[in-house]
C-alpha cells in the first residue's frame, strides 16, 4: 500500500530529529565500503561526491538533540550553537561514518571549524571549498570552477573513484530533478499554504541531505500530489515570508508556533538545498564548469553570500512580492554576526518598501516559545486589523 502524506512527512521529521543519522548509517550498511562527505552550511556542489559514489549529507547543528559539553572544551562559548554541536555531534560519534568534511569560510566561526575538526579528527579529510566572496567578478567563473576541480580531486583520494565528466553528468540530472520538486514544493507553499504546513515543508526539505538524493526524489513524487490532494481550507491567517534560516535552522517548535499563527508562504530555510534556481545543462561539455556557472548566474541569495550585481535587500523584496506575502519575519541565530547584521539592512529596505515586518532572534536548541507566540500573535494581530 502507498505510504500516505503524513506517513512520509512523520519518516522525514524523524530524520531530521535523529541525532545517528541512521538512513546514513543504512546507506552505508548497503553500500559496504562506500564514503560518505559531510558538508557544512551553505552551499556545497553535492554532485562532485555524488558521481564518486558518495553521499552527501548536509550538516546542519544537532538542535535540541544533543548537550553541548564536549565542543565547549574546543569551540569559544560564544560561537554560535550550530558550530558547537555539529562538533559535539563529531566529538560523540555522532558522525563517525564520515570520510571527508567540508566547511565554507561564510563567517569566522565556519572558517575555523575547518581547523578544528582537522586537529580532533586526524583521520578525516577536513576541506575548505572557497567559495568566490565577489560572485560578479570577472574571474568568478573560472575560479570557482578551478576551485571545484580541487575539491574532486581530493573527493578522489577519499575513494579511489574518479570523478568524471559522464557520471557528474549523470548527477547533474538527479539533483536537478531533486531542486525541480523542491521549487514545485515551495510553489505550493506560496499558492496554497493551508495544504503543506512550514513545519511539513521544512522536514520534506531537509531530509534531503539526509538520505540518499535518489530515494529523495522519489518521495516527493508521491508526497506532492497527496498534499494537493488534501481537503483542507484557506483560514484568515497572515502570509508572512520567513527570512533569517540560512545557516543555523530555528526548532521545529519555534516553526510550528509561527504557523499557527501565519502562513509561511515562503522562508529560507535549508537555502543551500534550493542554491541553484534553474536547472543545470545536463550534456554540456564541461560540467564543473556548468556547476560553477549556476552557482554564479542562476542562485538564492544568503547573509553570506556576496554579489553586487544582486542585492541581497532587492531578492528579499522580490521574494516577499512573488509569494504574495503581506509581511516578513526576519529572524537571525544567536551569535552569527552576518545574519544579526543582515537584519539591519533587510529592516532598512522593508521599511523603505512599506513592508511589515518582525525582527526576532533565535538558537536551534532553545525549548520554549512563549515570548515568540506573544510576539508573533500581536504582529499578526495589529497587521490584520489594519488590513480589515
Ligand atoms: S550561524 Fe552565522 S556565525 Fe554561525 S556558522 Fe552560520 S553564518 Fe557563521
Amino acid at each position: 500500500m502507498p505510504m500516505s502524506a503524513e506517513d512520509l512527512i512523520e519518516e522525514c521529521r524523524e530524520l531530521v530529529e535523529d541525532p545517528e543519522f541512521s538512513a546514513v548509517r543504512d546507506w552505508l550498511d548497503h553500500h559496504p565500503g562506500a564514503k560518505v562527505l559531510g558538508h557544512f552550511q551553505v552551499y556545497f556542489p553535492e554532485e562532485i561526491a555524488h558521481a564518486a559514489g558518495m553521499l552527501p549529507v548536509k550538516l546542519a547543528g544537532a538542535g535540541s538533540a544533543l548537550q553541548i559539553r564536549q565542543a565547549d572544551a574546543r569551540i569559544a562559548a560564544f560561537v554560535c550553537s550550530i558550530v558547537r554541536s555539529a562538533l559535539e555531534a563529531a566529538l560523540s560519534g555522532h558522525l563517525d561514518f564520515l570520510s571527508v568534511f567540508v566547511t565554507h569560510p561564510i563567517c569566522d566561526a565556519a572558517r575555523h571549524a575547518c581547523g578544528v575538526w582537522a586537529r580532533n579528527f586526524p583521520e578525516l579529510s577536513a576541506q575548505i571549498l572557497y567559495l568566490p566572496q565577489n560572485a560578479g567578478s570577472s574571474h568568478a567563473l573560472d575560479y570557482l570552477r578551478a576551485e571545484y576541480a580541487r575539491v574532486a580531486r581530493v573527493i578522489e583520494q577519499a575513494t579511489g573513484a574518479q570523478v568524471t565528466d559522464e557520471a557528474l553528468r549523470a548527477s547533474i540530472a538527479v539533483f536537478n530533478e531533486n531542486r525541480r520538486l523542491l521549487r514545485e514544493l515551495y510553489a505550493l507553499k506560496r499558492e496554497a499554504p493551508w495544504l503543506v504546513s512550514a513545519v511539513e515543508a521544512y522536514v520534506l526539505t531537509r531530509a534531503a541531505g539526509l538520505m540518499p538524493r535518489e530515494r529523495h526524489n522519489e518521495l516527493l513524487r508521491a508526497v506532492i500530489p497527496a498534499l494537493r490532494a488534501r481537503d483542507a481550507r484557506p483560514q484568515d491567517k497572515l502570509r508572512v515570508v520567513f527570512e533569517g534560516g540560512f545557516c543555523e535552522q530555528p526548532p521545529l517548535d519555534m516553526l510550528a508556533v509561527i504557523q499557527e499563527i501565519c502562513y509561511v508562504v515562503d522562508d529560507d530555510l535549508m537555502i543551500g538545498l534550493r542554491w541553484l534556481t534553474d536547472d543545470v545543462p545536463q550534456d554540456g561539455e564541461d560540467p564543473l564548469r556548468d556547476l560553477a556557472r549556476a552557482y554564479l548566474q542562476t542562485s538564492s541569495h544568503s547573509p553570506v553570500q556576496r554579489d553586487p550585481r544582486r542585492p541581497k535587500e532587492e531578492r528579499l523584496l522580490a521574494r516577499i512580492r512573488d509569494a504574495n506575502a503581506e509581511a516578513a519575519i526576519v529572524a537571525a541565530a544567536k551569535m552569527c554576526e552576518p545574519g544579526l547584521e543582515e537584519q539591519v539592512a533587510y529592516g532598512q529596505a522593508l521599511d523603505d518598501a512599506g513592508i511589515p515586518h518582525l525582527v526576532m532572534e533565535f538558537e536551534e536548541k532553545t525549548r520554549v516559545f512563549e515570548q515568540t507566540r506573544m510576539e508573533v500573535e500581536t504582529f499578526a494581530e495589529s497587521l490584520l486589523l489594519d488590513l480589515v
